[in-house]
């Protein structure tokens, strides 16, 4: 089967004032539909630089990326994007919120209605459609963003260190909450993250990057039992066993 999404042999550099400043060098991997794909690198690397390559916000400099084996302009993918911050709008109820998509699309109507109440229910938020985000905890502000991006059935969600402002065991329990919720929906999804633990714990795969510019130096599948939560994926000896052997081609010493 065609890959959704395939990198081939992608390079990318920042051309600004001070000068150029390589980002990526010879980037090549595929993505299958339903899977979750972690990748991981330092900071600066160039992670994001892939994401927006992925959305189209970028062109790569050398290489191509493909979807189901066509270009963007053949394609047209629809691409769902999680960020750092939930970019809700505080004017707006979370129900308003979650109906965002739909509203500017201009279909906001009873089967989105259903839909949104469905998913809100579905992800215990139901009881909260008419407050603000800021009544909100931040795990939860999270799931309504979430829900907000799957409302409008993007066929890629692509999640940029979506839980790297929230504190240490906020961000355990959100990061379950989320990858639950992209199982349940089947959504293929790419989450670029610097924290190892994160992307060995959420992903079905993993691709570690070099420091800047980066390449993929190491690529490997997360072979934990199918219905495990990245909870409980940390407790068990084979993370400890990923988490050495990947933390050592990061090249870090033991
Ligand atoms: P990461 O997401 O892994 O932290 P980025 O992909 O954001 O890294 O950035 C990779 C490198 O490219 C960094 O060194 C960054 O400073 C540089 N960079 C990112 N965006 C720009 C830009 N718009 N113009 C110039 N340089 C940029
Ligand atoms: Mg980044």
């Amino acid at each position: 089967m065609e890959a959704l999404l395939r990198f081939d042999h992608v390079s990318f550099s920042y051309h600004t004032m001070k000068g150029e400043t390589t980002a990526l060098t010879d980037i090549s991997f595929a993505l299958q539909e339903g899977e979750f794909l972690s990748v991981v690198g330092p900071s600066g690397c160039g992670k994001s630089t892939i994401l927006s390559l992925i959305a189209g916000l970028l062109e790569p400099e050398k290489g191509s990326v493909f979807f189901h084996g066509l270009t963007r302009q053949q394609a047209d993918p629809s691409i769902g994007y999680m960020l750092q911050r939930d970019t809700l709008l505080e004017w707006r109820t979370i129900w308003d919120n979650v109906l965002l998509g739909p509203e500017i699309q201009g279909r906001k109507n009873r089967q989105m209605k259903e839909k949104a109440e469905e998913l809100l229910k579905r992800y215990d938020l139901y009881p909260f459609r008419n407050s603000r985000p800021s009544q909100l905890s931040g795990g939860m502000r999270q799931r309504a963003a979430l829900i907000r991006t799957l409302m409008v059935e993007p066929e890629l969600l692509l999640l940029d260190e979506p839980f790297s402002a929230l504190d240490y065991e906020t961000r355990l329990a959100v990061g379950n909450d989320i990858a639950k919720i992209l199982r349940e929906e089947k959504q293929t999804a790419v989450l670029v993250t610097h924290d190892l633990s994160e992307a060995i714990s959420l992903g079905d795969r993993i691709l570690v990057l070099s420091r800047r510019p980066a390449s993929i130096v190491h690529e490997e599948i997360l072979d934990f039992p199918k219905e495990m939560q990245p909870l409980e994926k940390r407790n068990i000896p084979r993370f400890q066993q990923y988490f050495q052997s990947i933390w050592r081609q990061m090249g870090h010493e033991e």
